[in-house]
């Protein structure tokens, strides 16, 4: 049985699911033709650290940065490096804080200048497939009602959920109980309650599911080295409507248009 957060426990979600949001906006300012990731991790950092916080991944179990930067057939878990961005790639910043002892954890699929239609359409269904899991995690339903939304919606344009990895809760430690699949059956999984904090995070491929680890032991690449996407918010089971605590406004509502 998994414990929900207290409304004090979740006041300090939001003000670290707001500092994600907000670092993930600047990430998404400076993504541009020319520009590497070591750049984008450089310019997270700066702004978590600006406000207080601290990059929770830097460190977590050996990852060398404060992002994750994940270019085109990466699913997740990629190392910011001096690799330049070119136009028509996608970026996928995945961000973590840790501020007043809890946990952050956000993620964005940035297009970096023109991309190709197909390219286009897997992040718009990638991110479309994030609110239909967000819509099913109300009080009374289970994990398996989030995945089935996000699957079903993916699956119906042609892409494919990555199964090796999945949402979270999030709390005080960075990856709790329970375990968010992106793919499952209605009515399976674990019961969702009232003031539970998840972190919904469809990985969508545009080819197959296949997913290989890179020798770093870290990068996961698609099989077909076809492009992935991520989007992650965190949320808080309610009943009747899930509550947003991390949200993509701050990136929409830029100047630079995603
Ligand atoms: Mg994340
Ligand atoms: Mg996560």
């Amino acid at each position: 049985m998994v414990k929900p957060k207290t409304e004090e426990e979740i006041a300090l979600l939001r003000e670290n699911a707001i500092l994600v949001s907000k670092t993930l906006a600047e990430v998404g300012k400076a993504v541009a033709p020319g520009v590497t990731t070591a750049r984008l991790n450089e310019v997270a950092e700066t702004f978590i650290r600006d406000h207080g916080a601290v990059p929770s991944f830097l460190g977590f179990e050996g990852f060398p940065a404060a992002i994750c930067a994940s270019v085109n057939d990466v699913v997740v878990h990629g190392f910011p490096s001096d690799y330049a961005l070119r136009e028509g790639d996608i970026v996928t910043a995945d961000i973590g804080t840790l501020y007043k002892g809890y946990n952050g954890d956000s993620a964005y699929t940035f297009p970096v200048g023109e991309v190709d239609p197909e390219t286009r359409k897997l992040l718009d269904v990638t991110k479309a497939s994030l609110y239909k899991g967000i819509e099913a995690a109300v009080a009374g339903n289970r994990t398996g009602d989030i995945g089935y939304a996000v699957q079903s919606y993916a699956e119906s344009f042609g892409f494919s959920v990555v199964r090796e990895l999945e949402g979270h809760g999030l709390g005080k430690e960075m990856h709790e109980e329970p375990g968010v699949p992106n793919y499952g059956r209605r009515g399976h999984g674990c019961r969702l309650v009232d003031g539970m904090v998840i972190c919904i995070e469809p990985m969508i491929n545009a080819g197959g599911r296949g997913v290989y680890l890179a020798r770093n032991g870290w990068a996961v690449h698609t099989a077909d080295h076809k492009n992935s996407a991520h989007f992650e918010l965190t949320v808080v089971v309610r009943k009747g409507r899930a509550e947003q605590l991390s949200t993509f406004d701050y990136i929409e509502k830029s100047t630079v248009n995603f």
